[in-house]
């Protein structure tokens, strides 16, 4: 069968290669249909970033993914449903949090993760996986794509909501800066909960703010600090270091910076650290930072994107190819919001 693979660090590797079928015993078998692209393939498939399974020489790519049940093997699924697959794996030791269920907060960096980390990913035409590992996706059907980038938002809200909660809190206004996916995903997820969301993102056309209008918020373009209002929420989903820096300056007393954009590093840019600290402490202000998620996260993504306008949805993938022609969802427009590569059809 075909899948997307790549030699970790070698660019000119990456391509369609024939690999072996799964095999029954490794749990419920299922058929790959939907596989959305996001910075972090961008960055493996640069030869960034990424590492494959032991003892293998290529990494199979594709985190984001919905798949259907060719054979439940058991499971308490039925043939033909629709499941998300989890990303990460809990580390073997465990650590505490592993331990738990909370694999997204490892404490000791040994996990690994579908198509990034030592185990390989969900663009290939067919996977196993053991029911422990799945998520139903109810009647999102090859929407559920989407699932796995709400899951970090789910996360990321819930981080928000814990530190919030340290207090009495009230929270009003947010900020989502960033209208690529993760943004759209965290300002659906702030208008759920009944908030008032303002989102920003540079380009001021195209289908960001189109997006943006459907939902019914405001959206803004340009420069963060020069934003005239201050956010109980700052949501910050572009990883751009100076932007991240920025939207310190606009939080309210009290209020809470979410990070979950990566940040590329080595880039220098002055700040003052004494002010910084001034803002954070005379203000009761926190910085979080926020990545992957755990089942919980998954099945409040599926019960959010439930919630939302299927169209809506429809309309964050702006692009869709097969598989053999994937290099075109690699290559991402400033107006492209989520780009997919279609296994199977619906
Ligand atoms: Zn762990």
């Amino acid at each position: 069968m075909k899948a997307l693979a790549i030699t970790p660090g070698d660019p000119s590797s990456l391509g369609v290669r024939e690999i072996k079928e799964p095999g029954g015993e490794d749990g419920v078998l299922l058929e790959s249909c939907r596989v959305g692209v996001c910075g972090t393939d961008l960055e493996i498939a640069s030869g960034a970033y990424g590492e494959a399974p032991p003892h293998a020489e290529f990494l199979v790519l594709g985190h984001e993914c919905v798949a259907r049940v060719l054979d439940p093997g058991g499971a308490r699924l039925r043939e033909g449903e629709w499941v998300v697959p989890m990303v990460r794996h809990p580390d073997p030791v465990p650590c505490y949090s592993c331990a738990r269920g909370e694999w997204d907060m490892c404490r000791n960096g040994l996990y690994t993760e579908h198509g990034i980390k030592g185990i390989h990913g969900f663009a290939r035409e067919r996977f196993a996986l053991p029911e422990n590992r799945l998520v139903p996706a109810g009647e999102l059907g090859p929407r559920a794509v989407l699932v796995e980038p709400a899951s970090i938002l789910a996360k990321a809200w819930e981080q928000v909501e814990a530190v919030g909660g340290r207090t009495h809190w009230e929270p009003r206004a947010v900020l989502v800066v960033g209208a690529g996916p993760i943004g759209l995903m965290g300002a659906l997820l702030a208008i759920q909960r009944g908030l008032e969301v303002h989102v920003l993102d540079k380009v001021d056309r195209g289908r960001k703010p189109e997006a943006v209008s459907r939902l019914g918020v405001n959206y803004l373009s340009g420069d963060v600090a020069e934003l005239p209002e201050r956010y109980d929420v700052v949501l910050e989903c572009t990883g751009v270091p100076e932007v991240v820096l920025k939207c310190v300056d606009r939080l309210l007393p009290g209020g809470v910076l979410c990070l979950t954009g990566v940040s590329p590093t080595g880039r220098q840019v002055g700040i003052d650290p004494g002010l910084l600290d001034r803002e954070l402490v005379l203000q009761n202000e926190v910085v979080v930072g926020s990545v992957n998620a755990n089942r919980r996260h998954y099945e409040a993504a599926v019960e959010a994107l439930g919630r939302a306008d299927p169209e809506w949805l429809e309309c964050l993938i702006t692009r869709t190819v097969p598989l053999e022609r994937f290099s075109e969802a690699f290559s991402r427009g400033e107006d492209d919001i989520k780009t997919v590569i279609e296994l199977a059809g619906a």
